[in-house]
């Protein structure tokens, strides 16, 4: 067992009940999303190889070349690096209504699931067809210098709670979950401040909690028009907490390391007064930090001191090249870990403390294994059936990206596992930034949708074979 393992269970000492894995057989995966309990010959961890390109079988001939035009296309460093400034070229070149028109049938409907709610539940409803589970998400990104004023931050807690509204209302949403940008609803400036002010003080969450319930709080550090907007940025969100608690499983965003302990004190005064019976709020933990392991321990000790269950949305983390960037132009330590490999170790390693975790106490503790990465899911996989965690006891979960990795999604889904897709909606202008990310991520995803490529080229040529035997 890990020293890290060891110290966080200093809190939850019990031994660890590890079952012997069970002998199964290793079919070929039919691709009908199947209960656990009807789950009669699960395949055993060692074997969920995601190699089948029947996963893809739900797809219509247009979106695998779609899909593999996309993937084509984020292949190109080029074309990645420099995708937002052809966009806003092709836009202003074209006209907006043009441009989205031209947009919208590919990269766009890759990505995003729609504008209109129709759009949307349509989309949702062919996902849950396969077994999968929905987890909305509103894509506003705001970053430093982007902020404008309260009315902007209302509009965006209205959109919030449109999402809360959606998530759990329609036909298709079961145990829905949602995604949140703190830097929505309070400025990243303020974010800024306040993480700079934690490196000198202490904040009570106690204090915030009293913001929250309405209380004209005076946080120290603060100029007054800074603490105005503090107090009416933690009155949107306790907003999200009531509308969503019993409800929706809110699942708060990991940003920059420049403001993500303010988006930390602030989760977890969510969390201190949302998730005392369930966790209701969830905190991300970004594995290519240096510093991650220490954060999840943390908040592991936080979760016991305050009494609250804690739920952990685990990634590897999406803005490494401006972490590093940022770093070196600061002539600081670069906070991401030096390699690709190290960031594994770091994922696998605090995968590992939750799942222990959750194995002694499912009601407490909560994980979203939030990758597309087939080494980490399987070892989850295993972990799970050593550490005897149920497959959809609703304690752990998997999560990828709406029009990525459907190949890993479908699988577990299919394996009785419960699985989520982030999906983002809006119109094209309003997911244009989220877009361009995702195809720079997508440069680093490379291992995933390589395989993904290869997969979806597969089916096309068994389709485009069976067309060619009936027509002879
Ligand atoms: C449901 C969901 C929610 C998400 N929410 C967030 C969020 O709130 N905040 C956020 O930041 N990201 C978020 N992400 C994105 C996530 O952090 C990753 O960018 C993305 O999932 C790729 O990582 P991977 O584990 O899937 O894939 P992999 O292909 O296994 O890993 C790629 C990742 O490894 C890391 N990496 C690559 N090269 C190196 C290197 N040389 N040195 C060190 N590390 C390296 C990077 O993080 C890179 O993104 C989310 C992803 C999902 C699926």
């Amino acid at each position: 067992m890990s020293s890290v393992l060891r110290s966080c269970m200093l809190y939850h000492i019990q031994s660890l009940r590890i079952i012997g894995a069970r002998t199964l057989t290793s079919e070929r995966v039919g691709f009908v999303p199947i209960k656990n309990h009807e789950l009669k010959d699960p395949v055993p961890p060692a074997l969920l190889t995601f190699n089948d390109p029947r996963a893809f079988q739900s797809k219509s001939m247009w979106e695998l070349i779609r899909a593999l035009g996309v993937f084509r296309l984020c292949s190109y460093p080029v074309l990645v690096n420099n995708c937002g400034k052809l966009m806003s070229f092709t836009r202003a070149l074209l006209g907006r209504r043009v441009f989205a028109m031209v947009v919208r049938p590919f990269v766009y409907a890759q990505f995003v699931a729609g504008e209109t709610e129709n759009e949307i539940s349509a989309s949702m409803e062919k996902m849950n067809s396969l077994g999968l589970h929905p987890m909305l998400a509103v894509p506003i990104e705001e970053d430093l210098g982007e902020s404008s004023g309260e009315k902007r931050y209302d509009d965006n807690l209205a959109a919030m709670l449109e999402c809360v509204h959606m998530s759990h209302s329609k036909a298709w949403s079961k145990d829905p979950m949602m995604q949140l940008k703190i830097t929505a609803l309070v400025s990243p400036e303020l974010c800024v401040k306040l993480t700079s002010l934690l490196k000198k003080q202490h904040y009570d969450l106690n204090l915030l909690l009293r913001a929250m319930d309405g209380e004209t709080v005076t946080f120290p550090g603060l100029s007054e028009t800074e603490n105005t907007h503090f107090l009416l940025g933690l009155s949107r969100l306790n907003q999200i907490g009531e509308a969503s608690v019993k409800k929706v499983r809110v699942l708060v965003d990991a940003e920059y390391t420049y403001m993500n302990p303010a988006l930390s004190l602030i989760t977890m005064a969510m969390m201190k007064k949302f998730n005392q019976e369930s966790a209701w709020i969830w905190n991300t933990y970004q594995c290519y930090l240096e510093e991650s392991r220490e954060l999840v321990l943390d908040a592991i000790r936080l979760s016991v001191d305050h009494s609250f269950c804690l739920g952990v949305k685990l990634v590897r983390g999406a803005y490494m090249d401006k972490e590093r960037k940022l770093a070196n132009k600061e002539g600081r330590a670069d906070p991401v870990h030096q390699s690709w490999e190290n960031t594994n170790d770091s994922y696998n390693g605090s995968l590992e403390v939750m799942l222990n975790l959750i194995s002694q106490q499912p009601d407490r503790y909560k994980i979203i294994v939030a990758t597309h990465n087939e080494e980490s899911v399987r070892k989850a996989v295993t972990w799970m059936t050593e550490l005897g965690i149920a497959r959809d006891g609703g304690s752990v979960c998997f999560g990828q990206l709406l029009g990525m990795c459907d190949h890993v999604s479908l699988t577990l889904a299919q394996q009785g596992f419960s699985v989520y897709k982030s999906v983002p909606y809006g119109s094209v202008d309003d997911t244009l930034p989220y877009l361009v990310r995702r195809a720079q991520e997508n440069r680093t995803v490379l291992l995933g949708i390589r395989k993904e490529r290869d997969l979806l080229r597969q089916e096309l040529q068994r389709r485009i074979r069976e067309k060619i035997t009936k027509a002879s």
